[in-house]
């Protein structure tokens, strides 16, 4: 196959970390992106990965970074002096805040996947519940741009979700603007997005997922298994829920609680995400549960399409995520969740090879418009994300080549300073993604949070709203 080059790197590369997200985003660099092995070095502490560095003729530096030694390893990797040098960081443990702000500095360019803490923050039960939350650990971020405006471009949060699901936002937003009359121009910026939203009538946005993805070999008791890293998953599960708060919900969940800025996007549940439920749809499962793990795109989201008049908020979509991951993920949940705070033996991420079939299904649900809800999302199997790209499956390929996009965005517009997803060109950003995401569809659906309720036990919900959030959450 002939790959486009989409850009030049012309200095050096460091990739921070080589889990399940590096293996997949280095073939995709090295394949789109006019560069060379010898230009790329990734830091990472262990050596599972190097059959696949050797592979390809890359080095690593056997290091974990940590707030004392991340300016002194990363100084020299990331000298612009020959060429502007590029800092990737899809690692967990390790300080998205602090990296961007070295790799600025030093007239590198940058891009994660998540804005990550350093180790230490996510279990730490001295913390109040707000100091664990992503509207805290997204506070970080847009504090750093405060104080730091303009500058070399670090774009934040993007893989797939965080991340690509912003992009499906706004053409989710255009599709269903057409058909009921709104279409015309593309909105050109953030206020003209939040309007059209608002004026569409949308009440709110589900990251709604399933993956179906299903191992050759069943999962042993004792083993988190999962398609993505674990490590990172038990992280955002034991967070506290939290959800993108709009200005149509009536009814606040017992255990939330709202953070002390007013005009904070979120609300957060004093419980953790992966044990919270709630009803959402997606094509091939129509109605499920999913999970509402916290995410950035939730604060992001809900944040980006607020429209603000003076001291308060007039509009503001509720938004968070509604995650049903694989089978054997579900089950490594309520084997955690249900062992007494025992964290499992082993991790294990299953790689292309180990999955007999299955989709991800990844997509946003824009609900609560005159045409109730929309689905628009990637089909993503297993079988062709093995034909698309090595070392990756279907869950990896929607992250990695979000990333390969956001990377060539950066390249083209190199002196824009932090950005997030939201904030970045989408019809660009998708048009890089796009021959990776497998079938992408939009769906309409009838299905609403009140469908088909059980009339066994007592139900407690709005009839008058089928979108508030009373009925969207499982209880
Ligand atoms: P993984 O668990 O497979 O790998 C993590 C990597 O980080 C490993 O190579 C590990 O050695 C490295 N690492 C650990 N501590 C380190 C330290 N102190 N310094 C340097 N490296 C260190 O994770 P993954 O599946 O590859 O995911 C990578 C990151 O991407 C995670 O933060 C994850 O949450 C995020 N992610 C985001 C999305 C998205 O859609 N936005 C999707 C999947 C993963």
């Amino acid at each position: 196959m002939n790959h486009p080059k989409y850009a030049q790197v012309s200095g050096p590369v460091v990739m921070i970390g080589f889990g399940s997200i590096g293996r997949g985003v280095l073939p995709l660099v090295l394949r789109h992106l006019d560069i060379t092995p010898a230009q790329v070095t990734v830091v990472a502490p262990n050596d599972d990965g190097d059959h696949i560095l050797k592979e390809y003729g890359v080095k690593r530096i056997d290091c974990a970074l940590t707030a004392q030694n991340h300016r002194e390893v990363l100084t020299p990797l990331l000298d612009s002096t020959s060429g502007t040098a590029f800092c990737i960081n899809l690692s967990v443990d390790t300080s998205s805040v602090a990296i961007l702000r070295l790799a600025r500095e030093l007239g590198a360019l940058y891009v994660d996947t998540v804005i990550e803490p350093w180790a230490g923050l996510y279990d730490n039960p001295d913390l109040p519940l707000a100091d664990r939350t992503n509207l805290a650990l997204r506070e970080t971020l847009l504090a750093e741009r405060r104080a730091r405006p303009g500058g070399k471009t670090a774009v934040s949060a993007c893989g797939a979700n965080p991340g690509m699901v912003s992009w499906f936002v706004k053409q989710a937003l255009l599709d269903v603007a057409d058909k009921v009359g709104l279409g015309g121009a593309v909105p050109s910026d953030r206020q003209e997005w939040a309007r059209l939203m608002e004026r569409v009538g949308v009440r709110g946005i589900h990251i709604a997922e399933r993956d179906t993805q299903r191992p050759r070999q069943p999962r042993s008791l004792g083993t988190f298994v999962n398609t993505w890293s674990v490590e990172g998953f038990i992280a955002e599960g034991l967070q506290p829920s939290e959800i993108g708060w709009g200005t149509h919900e009536k009814w606040l969940p017992p255990s939330a609680q709202r953070h002390q800025d007013p005009l904070a996007a979120t609300i957060f549940l004093d419980q953790p995400g992966a044990a919270t439920r709630v009803r959402t749809w997606c094509p091939t499962a129509g109605p499920q549960h999913g999970l509402c793990v916290t995410h950035n795109e939730a604060v992001s989201i809900s944040d980006y399409f607020s429209v603000v008049d003076g001291d308060s908020v007039r509009y503001r979509p509720t938004c968070h995520y509604a995650y049903q991951p694989c089978d054997e993920a579900l089950a490594s949940w309520h084997e955690l969740l249900g062992s007494a705070g025992t964290l499992p033996e082993r991790h294990h991420i299953l790689d292309v090879d180990e999955i007999a079939d299955g989709v991800d299904e990844l997509g946003v649900l824009l609900y609560g418009h005159e045409l109730n809800a929309y689905w628009y999302g990637s089909r993503l199997s297993n079988d062709e994300a093995r034909k698309l790209a090595p070392h990756q499956n279907a869950t990896g390929l929607q992250v990695t080549s979000a990333v390969l996009a956001a990377m060539v965005w950066a390249i083209e517009n190199p002196d824009a300073g932090i950005v997030e997803a939201d904030e970045v060109d989408f019809r660009r950003c998708l048009e890089i993604q796009r021959p990776y995401l497998g079938p992408v569809e939009g769906h309409f659906t009838n299905w609403t949070p009140l469908t088909g309720r059980s009339k066994l036990f007592h139900d407690d919900v709005d009839e008058s709203d089928p979108w508030q959030f009373r009925n969207v959450l499982v209880r």
